[in-house]
This record gives structure tokens, sequence and C-alpha cells, in this order.
């Protein structure tokens, strides 16, 4: 039995990462940049884990899993760039929040809405990978960044961070925006 980890310990550990992967996103010019995604192969490359996109049927979004001493996180690149993304950002919540030495497999019930439906997801590791994923990929901060140099449309904001619309909708609830 695996306990429940709080969100804010799994918001603790993005920023960690951000911080052992050299990623600061108290420095970015919001005004300056055409997107302020977070780039997932510098944190990859950080962690020392073996990137490998797979063709994967469609209801396979991804899978991570430990083999000898290396780390494989592979990923259905038949899916779009955002998804694909959302994708990796789960599979290393699954990595830092959870333990190496078991397979995470990652199944879509419906195309696009596995990570945004918690009430569905039975396993409390999904949503955490997902929680962790949502930290990761929008963090607060960059956010509220963004919304105070005057990007504030949905469509927008989900182009300046590289995620579906339908994940950004989520996260500006979650954070109180909409
Ligand atoms: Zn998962």
């Amino acid at each position: 039995m695996s306990e429940r980890i709080p969100f804010p310990v799994i918001k603790r550990k993005v920023q960690r990462l951000f911080r052992e992967c050299n990623i600061d996103i108290s420095t970015i010019d919001v005004s300056r940049k055409k997107h302020v995604a977070i780039d997932l192969q510098k944190i990859t490359k950080c962690r020392n884990i073996i990137m490998q996109p797979h063709p994967f049927s469609n209801d396979i979004s991804g899978v991570f899993y430990k083999k000898g001493d290396k780390l494989f996180l592979g990923v259905n690149n038949t899916h779009t760039e955002t998804r694909q993304r959302f994708t990796v950002a789960h599979e290393i919540g699954h990595h830092i929040l959870h333990s190496d030495d078991v397979l995470h497999f990652d199944i879509t019930e419906k195309p696009d809405t596995l990570h945004f439906r918690a009430d569905k997801i039975q396993s409390l590791q999904e949503t955490e990978a997902n929680f962790f994923a949502a930290e990761l990929l929008m963090p607060a901060e960059l956010i509220k960044k963004c919304v105070e140099s005057g990007i504030v449309y949905v469509s927008e904001l989900a182009k300046y961070f590289k995620v579906s619309e339908e994940a950004m909708s989520y996260r500006l609830v979650n954070l109180g925006y909409l």
C-alpha cells in the first residue's frame, strides 16, 4: 500500500527538479519570448532518462521503466505534440514520485481525456503523476507572469506553454483564474 503524496510535497519536488536541471522560472522574461514551454529534453537529459519515441497503438500514451541501471521513457509519437509533452511530464512524475522498479504503463480510455478526469482514474499514482505534470508544464509563477503581461486567453496561454487548451483550462480553474 502506498501513502498518498500531498500536493504541496509534489509541488516542492517539481521546484527541486527545476533547480537540479538549471531551469530558472524566475528569470524568464515572458514579454520577450514567443513561448515559455518548459524544456523537457533538458530534464530527461539531466535525470539520465533515455527517451524512446515509439508508434504505440493509439490507446497507449507512454511507459516508464528501468532496465539494468538504465531508465527508459517511451512516448507514443503518433499523438499530438502537446499530448506527447503531457505524457513525458507524466512519466517524469512517476520517476520522481514513485518507484523506478515498477513498470509504469499508461493506457488511455479515450484519447485526450485521460489526464483530466481524475474521477475516472483508478490509481492514486496516476492522479499524482498528473498533478506533477501540470506543475511541471504550467508552473503557477510562470502563468502569473503571462497573465500580468497581458497573455490572458486560454488558446494563447496553451500555445505559450505548448500544452492542450484542455490542459490549460483545467490548470487555470485549479489556480483560480477561471
Ligand atoms: Zn501513469
